[in-house]
């Protein structure tokens, strides 16, 4: 990239206004219901809204940005979190070069799982669950999901490693499951050594 465009870009992220989004904490009830299908096509409002959540997201990732507006970094939301009950989450994953990976999956439904686990070795975390949780999580290391675009078309993705527990920790915030609710407060670490540590 020429440098001058590298520096356009740099700026154009600095300036961009953080999207006016609603994050719920866990102490809020409807973060522990289950969300419902979402309907085709999906609204205006609602894609607005996910475009608006993959923004806030990937500026979260900024450490600059994170330090200017105070954000705690997070690679997934899902609708509930901002008090929507429909079964729509979004993940911006950031490649090597800084760039991102944009999803957003509606009505997703786990179709295979590896039986190899996983789990993230310094802990998940989640932008609803403010306080700091001991513990590790069991997840598949690959998962093949079934979802739908915003025109109600199914498509298919099979994601691995970070991105798996990303994917995985959203569909449990559908069916109102916090990582908190997986992990035993007297025994954080179980089955440890089953697994494999990302
Ligand atoms: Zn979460």
């Amino acid at each position: 990239m020429h440098f001058l465009s590298f520096f356009g870009t740099i700026l154009a992220v600095m300036q961009m206004k953080l999207p006016n989004i609603k994050i719920l904490d866990e102490k809020h009830k409807i973060l522990h219901q289950k969300s419902s299908e979402a309907t085709f096509p999906v609204s205006k409002e609602d894609r607005r809204l996910a475009e608006d959540t993959i923004k806030y997201l990937e500026m979260s990732q900024d450490e600059d940005i994170a330090q200017k507006y105070n954000l705690r970094a997070g690679m997934g939301m899902a609708f509930v979190q901002l008090g929507k009950l429909k079964r729509i989450f979004v993940i911006a994953n950031e490649r090597e070069d800084h760039t991102f990976e944009e999803y957003i999956i509606i009505n997703p439904k786990i179709i295979s799982k590896s039986e190899e686990l996983i789990y993230v070795g310094e802990g998940e975390g989640c932008l609803s669950v403010n306080r700091p949780v001991e513990g590790i999580v069991p997840r598949h290391a690959r998962i093949t999901v079934e979802y739908y675009d915003y025109e109600g078309n199914k498509q298919t993705i099979r994601v691995r490693e970070d991105l798996a527990v990303a994917f995985q920790h959203e569909i449990d915030h559908l069916d109102g499951i916090l990582f908190t609710d997986k992990i035993d407060p007297k025994n954080p670490y179980k089955n440890k050594e089953k697994m494999r540590e990302i």
